[in-house]
């Protein structure tokens, strides 16, 4: 991919795959093939490949090069970038608008624990004080979000740090050091410490699950919170917080989010809840599907971790049901593995995606983004 780059940009390329590696082994920053970057280097802009994960940055081709020109053509003939260019990343568009050399976007579970409180902008205001930032109210991924920044920075072109309601986090800066610092600047002073959950209970998490090898028992601890802590079960049973909440779980309705009474669960699980991709049993924490992928197991992760950042006083700000039907619509294949991919494997995550550079003439756009 980089045999006719220059050496400078090379070694720039090469900056930029060792940070997104950093930032993707993090999982409170990103979660399976969540989160985006990008550089620009000679009016082309490497972005980050849809449906890769930044974790495998180092060891796998995850950016591709798109005319920064071009792109932002397709934009003013309103045409999402990520419809022409079937492999770039969802946000192209985003990364296109924003005037900053190098851009990270991640669904970091400190910023989106704040991101989806209605008073959001005013507690950030108190937590952010000092930096160049700006609020993003909710807007669907792609050129919609694009276009709601691009008013922003025409306002403000000097913000390098944007919190995208009930989404998450952007920043921009000339290069890798100063956004990796800025990064870890605004991840400290947004961290918030998750609530300790009561133990859980794997004797009957195992004993509803007996005699089934359909499902399994999350490794990750914090997971099970979802099932043993109050606050995040009533955190949960109010609606959706964020796009990929909906697309782990298949489902653009809260209903699977909400938790199940444990006693005599067994008996009537076969009939009720033999179709759910999990189960959050009340008091004892969660089951799996043995068929649930990696990818969604990671996300998963991730919401325990913003569920328990959120305090029961928060005024919360759920998706209202058509930006729901929106965002599934637009972006849920893009993150999704074939059921039959289960294991850690990075070469199993996703499916290969064929890298070149940019096509001379374009690409014909897609009808929608579907499967
Ligand atoms: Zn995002």
């Amino acid at each position: 991919m980089t045999k006719n780059v220059s050496a400078t940009n090379r070694v720039a390329l090469t900056r930029l795959r060792e940070l997104s590696a950093r930032i993707g082994s993090d999982p409170l920053l990103t979660q399976a093939s969540t989160g985006n970057s990008s550089i620009k280097l000679d009016d082309v802009l490497w972005i980050k490949a849809s449906g890769k994960w930044m974790a495998d940055a180092k060891r796998e081709d995850i950016l591709i090069p798109l005319d920064l020109a071009q792109v932002m053509e397709r934009m003013k003939q309103k045409i999402d970038p990520a419809d022409w260019y079937r492999d770039a990343s969802i946000e192209t568009a985003m990364h296109a608008v924003l005037p900053h050399r190098v851009i990270v976007h991640v669904h970091c579970v400190n910023t989106i624990a704040w991101a989806v409180r209605q008073d959001a902008p005013a507690q950030l205001e108190h937590q952010l004080d000092g930096l160049r930032w700006r609020w993003i109210s909710y807007v669907s991924s792609g050129l919609p979000l694009a276009c709601e920044i691009e008013k922003v920075i025409s306002a403000s072109p000097d913000i390098d740090v944007l919190v995208l309601g009930n989404h998450g986090l952007v920043i921009g800066g000339d290069n890798c050091g100063a956004v990796e610092d800025l990064l870890s600047q605004v991840q400290q002073r947004l961290a918030i410490c998750p609530r300790q959950a009561d133990p859980t209970d794997y004797a009957a998490l195992a004993e509803i699950a007996d005699g089934s090898s359909s499902w399994d028992l999350p490794n990750d601890d914090a997971v099970h919170a979802l099932g043993t802590d109050a606050i995040s079960r009533s955190v949960l049973s109010g609606g959706l917080l964020y796009p990929c909440q909906s697309m782990f779980s298949n489902s653009s309705t809260p209903g699977l989010f909400h938790s199940v009474p444990c006693p005599g669960l067994r008996d009537r699980w076969e009939s009720r809840d033999c179709t759910r991709p999990f189960l959050i049993v009340e008091g004892c924490g969660v089951m799996v599907r043995r068929t649930m992928t990696h990818a969604q197991r990671a996300m998963m992760s991730g919401l325990a971790q913003v569920i328990q950042r959120i305090s029961s006083a928060a005024p919360l700000r759920y998706l209202t049901e058509e930006e729901v039907a929106n965002s599934s619509r637009m972006i849920a294949c893009r993150y999704r593995e074939r059921p039959d991919q289960t294991n850690g494997e990075a070469a199993q995550r996703d499916r290969p995606l064929p890298l070149r550079h940019q096509p001379a003439s374009g690409r014909r756009p897609r009808q929608a983004r579907s499967c």
